[in-house]
């Protein structure tokens, strides 16, 4: 048995998460491209295994410059969130200012602040929603069982969590009981994860669960109508996919979850050219 079958087996994916012909046709980024192919009477010319795809990184000039005839305009372009603050800090002077942060009330109930983990120049990015009870003990973010689930997920679409990945989350601090984060917690705390952006200039950002996406696309859609599709986040391309700890609750989603890894390493590639 591969690695990769070793890892899938590991997340009880099982043997349905084989790769199969037409598996993958039934991502909504393909169905919806096939709709639009039939809405042009071109259903022969239907590029099956094409998905709909964002700009090309502006950061990444190589992609700018040339853009590939797979890229198309992005499919969800976000109004812009705020502009972070004019006094941007550099990335040691910005993890002293989220460990000494007091700007909501989660600083008088939290262990530590979780600033992130992984490799700050990684190309992929993920963001989920807030430290929970073993992050805020630990000051990591994703450990437990929602951080082996989504290690194993990295893995298994060939990603090493410590080099080719940033892990970030909304909220810096654990909200008590684990409960959702408030409007004013985020409003107060979403400016240091724009910088954290923004210093890492990833290529590809991946929102994990309705808190990320939400305020990083500042829409109060739900994740259903967000995933399979390439958005836009400042020039940066972002898929939409669920939270892990969600997955763990909700075990017929993680092969939709799968099928959003593979939809997102294929953009990746197509971004990447
Ligand atoms: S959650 Fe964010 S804004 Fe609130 S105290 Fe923690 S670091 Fe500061």
């Amino acid at each position: 048995m591969s690695r990769t079958d070793f890892l899938r087996q590991q997340m009880g994916l099982g043997p349905i998460w084989q790769p199969r012909g037409e598996w993958f046709a039934d991502h909504p980024a393909l169905r919806q491209t096939q709709q639009q192919f039939e809405e042009q009477g071109d259903v022969a010319d239907a590029p099956v295994t094409t998905p709909l795809v964002a700009t090309a990184d502006p950061k990444r000039e190589t992609a700018a410059s040339q853009p590939s005839a797979n890229l198309a305009p992005p499919v969800e372009a976000a109004t812009p969130a705020p502009v972070p603050p004019a006094s941007e800090l550099d990335w040691e002077a910005l993890q002293q200012a989220v460990a000494a942060c007091e700007k909501c009330g989660l600083c008088k109930t939290r262990t530590q602040t979780v600033f992130g983990r992984g490799n700050p120049k990684a190309r992929w990015l993920l963001i989920g929603e807030a430290p929970g009870e073993h992050e805020d003990r630990q000051g990591q973010p994703f450990v437990g069982k929602a951080g082996q689930l989504l290690d194993n997920l990295l893995a298994a679409t060939g990603l090493d969590r410590d080099t080719d990945v940033y892990i970030a989350n909304v909220l810096k601090c654990r909200p008590p009981g684990n409960r959702n984060p408030t409007p004013d917690e985020i409003l107060a705390c979403e400016g240091y994860l724009h910088q954290q952006i923004a210093h890492i200039q990833p290529t590809l950002i991946l929102a994990l669960g309705r808190f990320a996406v939400q305020t990083l696309l500042q829409t109060d859609r739900p994740i259903g109508q967000l995933r399979g599709k390439l958005h836009d986040y400042r020039g940066t391309p972002l898929i939409a996919t669920y939270h892990p700890a969600y997955l763990l609750r909700t075990l017929p989603d993680k092969a939709k979850a799968w099928q959003d890894m593979v939809f997102a390493k294929r953009q990746f590639a197509a971004i990447s050219r």
